[in-house]
């Protein structure tokens, strides 16, 4: 095997894996009521830009070989250093899920009995589930042996995450007040102590 073509098998399991994980709590979030929700356009556009990204680019790439003269041959610590990433992004994804529970939604909705988790995984981050999707996008720029294809999570998903913060900010600020505000002064957004 080559260091390209487990690259890009390993891309293929982490979104399986990531799958995997996700859809049982898919599944249980939608039975919970949603009270009110920021869906629109522009975060129709977002998660379309990073699905781009994250799924339709490197997928086509793995499963094509397209755009192939992008294509390049990946030396073996690369792809080290992008399995390591990927564990590390499947074990934080799973964590944030169990955290939210029935409380996690695909897009920016407040569900019924909607309560503000604040601790655990989010003691001190307050998006450690975004921090997993940055660490997915590093594992499929690391794994993915194309100069499209695998840098293109880092720009979908960083546009995904620039353009929705803000309003997801202030989503849970109007549904917890002085809650949120206290919770977003003492934590960071991504990375404990540091952003
Ligand atoms: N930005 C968070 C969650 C992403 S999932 C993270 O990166 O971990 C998006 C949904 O999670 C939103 O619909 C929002 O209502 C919910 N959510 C975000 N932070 C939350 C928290 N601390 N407690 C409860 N629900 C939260």
């Amino acid at each position: 095997m080559t260091p390209a073509l487990v690259g890009s098998v390993a891309w293929a399991l982490m979104v399986a894996g990531w799958y995997v994980i996700r859809y049982p709590f898919e599944r249980r979030a939608k039975r919970a009521r949603v009270e009110r929700s920021r869906r629109g356009p522009a975060e129709t556009l977002r998660m379309a830009i990073s699905l781009t990204g994250l799924g339709i680019l490197p997928g086509v790439f793995v499963a094509t070989g397209w755009p192939r003269s992008a294509t390049y041959d990946p030396a073996w610590w690369q792809i080290a250093l992008g399995l390591g990433a990927m564990a590390g992004a499947l074990v934080l994804f799973r964590k944030t899920h169990k955290a939210l529970g029935k409380m996690w939604s695909v897009s920016l909705d407040i569900r019924e009995k909607h309560r503000l988790v604040t601790s655990g995984i989010y003691r001190r981050v307050r998006h450690p589930m975004y921090s997993a999707f940055w660490t997915m996008a590093l594992a499929q720029a690391l794994l993915v042996p194309n100069w499209i294809a695998g840098p293109a999570g880092l720009i979908g998903f960083g546009i995904l995450f620039a353009a929705r913060v803000a309003p997801e900010e202030r989503m849970m600020e109007e549904a917890f007040g002085d809650e949120y505000r206290a919770y977003r002064a003492r934590t960071a957004r991504i990375i404990p102590g540091i952003f």
